[in-house]
């Protein structure tokens, strides 16, 4: 077998797909010339992956294994995380979107993780970091005897950092900031991003405790807490900072808020520290100097049966998960951390995040509406299947390669069922641009628009048609080019002349869906993923603050890990490349 038998042309590679494949994945040399077809990344990815099997069996068959991720990839029913494609087999070698760094209380502390902050964004990975543990504001300075800056002013010093770095080829960075809501800089923090320009490559999240839950349910005071002793410095009323968060968020999207005992409830290794904050979008939980790979499973390719009798095609999943799952274990292998403490902390853990993307497409498939109770009855299923099988295939790599290292001093310690190979298997990514090389509905989101205009990597503008709206279209006699544009200019359907009721019930967009059935949407997938999952509920330009409140109140009550919310036109600029149209 030699590479360009399998190296075939026949990739099906939309337009949009194409082009953001050229402008930021394929090798290029120095004069910017692309030296690479997208087969031929596919492959220089699927050989380096296969590789790691050698680890583990010097006999393995590393063209066979090549030649399924190969095929696994460019059939489009699995990607592996962004960084993973870029940098697989070349010089740079970092292949994890997620990394969380911790930020000591000193100067060396701070601009250490800077330092190594800039290392990740250089390779296309995003950082999250808990400020939590910065002196506040105006504490005295032993060794000087001056006045600490507090959390926020040095946040902005590692926003100036982001945008100076600029990603040497790859993306801009992306940064998630989190703050406990026992923080004496707590205010500061939730009003940090109110001039829209501020602090533009984070996202934030307030920390949310359930001490600070329970006393905004019996609107009590709570402590702030002086992290250096844990001594309370003062109190404030829970439900007027909670007021304020809410506030905040109506206004321009951020803070969002994160639950961090139930995140650490969920813990696999609880002895080895305690984690403090997310990836920059929120899916990845992580214990400082932790990474994480991603993949995504692309829902729309298991679709099988005639149209009035369509049904996932769980065979073929299952057989997909699996080869997934070690996919991304030997990723943890082939991936070169930027430092020798994020090599270890990865390589104990082994956590992978195996997620999905396409979950729209596949309703489309199915005939059925996103805000309803069926399609919550196919999260549950479809995620819960993801995550037995996830778990299952982990179990069996254990057997040939071992368990995680950490796994005696993890939660599964004394349990011979759950003697897996990675401490997680599963998170629910959002597929910014893994959504555009498929060609598919993104994450478990409902589509943005049956037909838009998309801004991809920073200012290129293309048209795009749902191609299940445009085949149903097309099938029943109602497409036409100035339909789609009219659509693309209303961005739903709901009130259109000349498309059957049916048809409108089945493809409805993010704004045609309640924030409830978003909420509901995130939380039955959050019962089975072992990570967290990336969504944002969608709220219309005249919501109001109470509106929000519900919302987060109902994140809270649902068992979700967090919340993101977004109200139509709040925000002038995202933190990723990737922005649909508004
Ligand atoms: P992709 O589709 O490119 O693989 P996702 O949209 O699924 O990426 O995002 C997954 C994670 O990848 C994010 O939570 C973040 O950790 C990281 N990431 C995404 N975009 C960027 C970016 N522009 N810079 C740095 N990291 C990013």
């Amino acid at each position: 077998l030699t590479r360009d038998m399998f190296v075939r042309n026949g990739i099906d590679l939309s337009p949009n797909a194409k082009t953001v494949l050229e402008r930021r994945y394929l090798k290029k040399d120095i004069d910017g010339r692309i030296q690479e077809t997208p087969a031929q990344m596919f492959h220089r990815v699927a050989r380096h992956i296969a590789k790691a099997e050698k680890n583990y069996d010097e006999n393995a068959d590393i063209r066979k294994v090549t030649e399924t991720f190969y095929n696994l990839m460019t059939d489009f029913r699995f990607l592996p995380n962004s960084p993973t494609l870029m940098n697989a087999g070349r010089r740079l070698g970092q292949l994890a979107a997620c990394f969380v760094l911790p930020v000591e209380d000193s100067m060396e502390g701070i601009f250490s993780s800077l330092k190594n902050a800039a290392v990740i964004h250089k390779s296309g990975g995003g950082t999250g970091f808990s400020f939590s543990r910065l002196r506040p504001k105006n504490s005295m300075v032993g060794t000087t005897g001056g006045i600490a800056s507090g959390p926020i002013s040095f946040m902005k010093i590692f926003n100036t950092a982001t945008e100076q770095v600029k990603q040497g080829g790859t993306r801009r960075g992306a940064n998630m900031a989190i703050l406990r809501v026992d923080h004496p800089d707590i205010m500061e923090f939730i009003h940090c991003k109110t001039a829209n320009t501020e602090l533009n490559n984070f996202n934030i999240s307030v920390g949310i405790t359930e001490a600070f839950m329970e006393a905004v349910q019996s609107d009590a005071e709570y402590d702030l807490i002086d992290p250096r002793d844990r001594r309370p410095v003062a109190r404030l009323n829970a439900r007027q900072v909670y007021a304020d968060l809410v506030e905040q968020a109506w206004k321009n999207g951020d803070p969002g808020i994160v639950f961090l005992d139930r995140i650490n409830r969920d813990n696999p290794t609880p002895e080895l520290g305690e984690i403090e904050s997310t990836n920059p979008c929120g899916e990845q939980p992580l214990l400082p100097m932790e990474a994480c790979n991603l993949g995504s499973i692309n829902l729309a390719k298991f679709v099988t049966g005639s149209a009035d009798a369509a049904r996932i095609d769980y065979e073929s999943l299952k057989e997909t998960v699996w080869t997934a799952v070690r996919f991304l274990d030997n990723t943890i292998d082939m991936s070169r951390y930027p430092l020798a403490e994020i090599d270890r902390m990865v390589k104990g853990n082994r956590k992978i995040g195996l997620g999905i993307m396409g979950f729209a497409d596949l309703l489309f498939q199915l005939q059925i509406p996103y805000s309803s109770e069926r399609a919550l009855e196919v999260a549950e299923e479809v995620m819960g299947f993801i995550q037995a099988e996830s778990h299952k295939a982990s179990f069996e790599l254990a057997k040939q390669r071992g368990t995680f290292p950490n796994r005696e001093k993890s939660c599964f310690g004394g349990d011979s069922q759950k003697a897996y190979r990675n401490a997680t298997t599963t998170t629910i990514a959002p597929t910014g641009t893994l959504s555009i090389i498929s060609n598919c509905s993104s994450g478990i989101e409902p589509l943005f628009a049956l037909s838009f205009v998309r801004t991809v990597m920073d200012n290129d503008k293309l048209m795009e048609v749902n191609p299940y709206f445009e085949a149903v279209a097309r099938q029943q006699g109602f497409y036409s080019e100035a339909l789609m544009e009219d659509i693309a200019g209303a961005g739903t359907i709901a009130h259109m002349d000349g498309i059957p009721e049916d048809i409108k019930n089945v493809f409805v967009t993010a704004h045609d869906i309640s924030p409830e059935w978003h909420l509901r949407m995130q939380a039955a997938f959050q019962n089975h993923t072992d990570n967290a999952v990336s969504k944002t509920v969608n709220l219309a330009r005249d919501a109001t603050v109470e509106d929000v409140r519900k919302i987060y109140d109902l994140a809270w009550q649902l068992g979700c890990k967090g919340v993101t919310i977004y109200r139509d036109g709040s925000k002038e600029n995202q933190v990723l490349s990737f922005s649909s149209a508004k």
